[in-house]
């Protein structure tokens, strides 16, 4: 179920992209006009915004305009006009998809689940990740340990970050160094052990005694919640 927003003045292609979506489950609103539409989006904030280009106030690539200044709310141009020109604007204004029409309900609900996956995962990679007392912000690179702040060098956030996202997963150390040094082939080097040993060391832990960082001999390393049940 996903909150939709049609900003559409024509009322057969409204009726329309309404009952496809209801279909599937979807809330649905429609407004007829770019100034009703920023106002709706504002105060429904809405998952997904259709946005046909050709409305009666504003144009569509206005609203668009307006509506980036204040949200990041996936936005769908919904446009007869196919030249390459329009759709090249509107994607430069901040428009994430667009659709020509006439376009089938299922092509739409295939472009809204897209659009709403590359939301997910974006807010995935930019959320921070909370392990018991350990706190990793990737937008700061700050690590935290019960409210410390910890020194780490670039490598060993990347290492601890790449464990981090994958928590209670083993993650071998080629995945290790093709993750976090760029080596897919790197065998038998040491820089996975070493790094990890200083990272044990700025976690207070060590190989011996470990907290969150589990070796599992032979295959790799895994990052645990040394409060959680295993
Ligand atoms: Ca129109």
């Amino acid at each position: 179920m996903t909150r939709v927003l049609v900003i559409e003045d024509d009322p057969a292609i409204g009726r329309l992209l309404q009952r496809s979506l209801a279909d599937r489950g979807d809330v649905v609103t429609v407004v007829t006009d770019g100034a009703s539409g920023l106002a709706t989006a504002l105060q429904e904030l809405p998952e997904v915004v259709l946005l046909d280009l050709g409305l009666p106030d504003l144009s569509g690539l206005e609203v668009l305009t307006m509506l980036r200044s204040v949200s990041q709310v996936p936005v769908i141009v919904v446009t007869a006009q196919d030249d390459d020109r329009t759709v090249v604007k509107a994607l430069d204004s901040g428009a994430d998809d667009y659709l020509v029409k006439p376009f089938g309900g299922e092509q739409l609900a295939a472009r809204i689940r897209a659009v709403l996956r590359r939301v997910a995962a974006a807010e995935a990679a930019d959320a921070v990740i909370q392990v018991a007392e350990l706190q990793i912000d990737p937008i700061t690179r700050r690590v935290s340990l019960a409210d410390h702040q910890l020194e780490l060098s670039r490598k060993e956030f990347d290492l601890l970050w790449l464990l981090a996202s994958r928590v209670g997963e083993v993650v071998t150390k080629r995945d290790l160094l093709a993750g976090v040094w760029g080596q897919p082939f790197g065998g038998a080097d040491r820089t996975v052990d070493v790094h990890l040993s200083w990272l044990r060391r700025k976690l207070g832990e060590t190989a011996a005694e470990p907290r969150f960082l589990e070796t599992v001999r032979g295959v790799g390393v895994r990052l645990v919640d040394p409060g959680a049940a295993n």
